[in-house]
C-alpha cells in the first residue's frame, strides 16, 4: 500500500505533533510532515549512526535508543533527536606500534579507563545495533582483539554506548582499536601476548624450577 492510502498516526518529534503513514521512519516521517531535518541524520551530513532518538511508546513507561532512520513511527510515539558530539581523545597511530606483541600494552596506554568497567551493561542496553559491547571492552581488556573486534563489526558508531557509561569509557572506540590492530598485524595468539602482559607488568611469576620449564626438563 502507498503511503498516501495508509491510515496516519499521530506522534510527537521533538515536540512536534505530526501525522504520518506507518510505513515511515521517524526521519522519513519529518520530511513527509514539511521539515527538512538534517542536522543528526548522519547519512546527510557525515557520519552513520548519529541519527539516534530516545523513543517512547504509547502505554509504556520505558524509553528506549534507537535509530530515526530505522524506527518505524507509530501511534502515539513520541521521539526526541539526541545530539551530541562525538568524542576525539583517543589518538594512536597504528604504525607507532612496534609489533603485536606491544598491542595489549598499548591498548591499556590509550583506553587506561578500560580497566574501570564495573560490568553494569549500561553500554550494551544503549546500543541500538544490539551488540555485547560490555563482552567486547572485556575481551580487548584481555588482549582477545580479534574476538572483541568481531562483535563490533555492525557498529554504526552512534556514541550511545558511551553515552551510556558511568565510567567515561568508549566501548565503539576500544571495538575500533580492536578491529584496526587484528587486520593491521593478522594478531598473534591472544593468549600468549596477555600472558607475557602479565608479566612485563609483575602480576605473573614464573616458577623457573618447575617440571617442563627448561628444556632439558621438558626432554626428560
Ligand atoms: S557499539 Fe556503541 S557506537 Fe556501536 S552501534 Fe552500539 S551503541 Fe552505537
Ligand atoms: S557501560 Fe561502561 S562500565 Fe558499564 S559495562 Fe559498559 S563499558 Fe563497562
Amino acid at each position: 500500500m502507498s503511503a498516501e492510502n495508509q491510515q496516519l498516526v499521530n506522534v510527537v518529534i521533538d515536540g512536534k505533533a505530526i501525522q504520518a503513514p506507518p510505513s515511515l521512519s521517524v526521519i522519513q516521517a519529518l520530511w513527509h510532515a514539511g521539515y527538512p531535518r538534517v542536522k543528526g541524520v548522519g547519512c546527510l551530513e557525515g557520519v552513520c549512526g548519529s541519527c539516534r532518538v530516545l523513543v517512547r511508546r504509547e502505554g509504556q513507561e520505558k524509553v528506549g535508543m534507537e535509530l530515526g532512520c530505522q524506527t518505524l513511527v507509530e501511534e502515539g510515539m513520541q521521539v526526541l533527536f539526541l545530539v551530541f558530539p562525538n568524542p576525539t581523545h583517543h589518538h594512536y597511530e597504528l604504525g607507532e606500534i612496534k609489533n603485536s606483541w606491544d598491542v595489549q600494552a598499548e591498548f591499556h596506554r590509550i583506553f587506561p579507563e578500560a580497566n574501570s568497567c564495573r560490568h553494569c551493561g549500561g553500554c550494551y542496553s544503549a546500543c541500538p545495533k544490539n551488540i555485547n559491547v560490555e563482552l567486547g571492552v572485556k575481551l580487548a581488556g584481555e588482549g582477545r582483539f580479534r574476538e572483541a573486534g568481531e562483535l563490533f563489526v555492525e557498529c554504526i558508531m552512534c556514541n550511545l554506548c558511551m553515552t551510556g557509561c558511568p565510567e567515561a569509557i568508549a566501548p565503539n572506540h576500544v571495538g575500533l582499536f580492536a578491529r584496526r590492530v587484528t587486520a593491521y598485524f593478522h594478531a598473534r595468539p591472544s593468549n600468549l601476548i596477555h600472558r607475557l602482559e602479565l608479566l612485563r607488568k609483575g602480576e605473573l611469576e614464573v616458577d623457573c624450577n618447575s617440571p617442563g620449564s627448561q628444556p632439558d626438563n621438558a626432554a626428560n
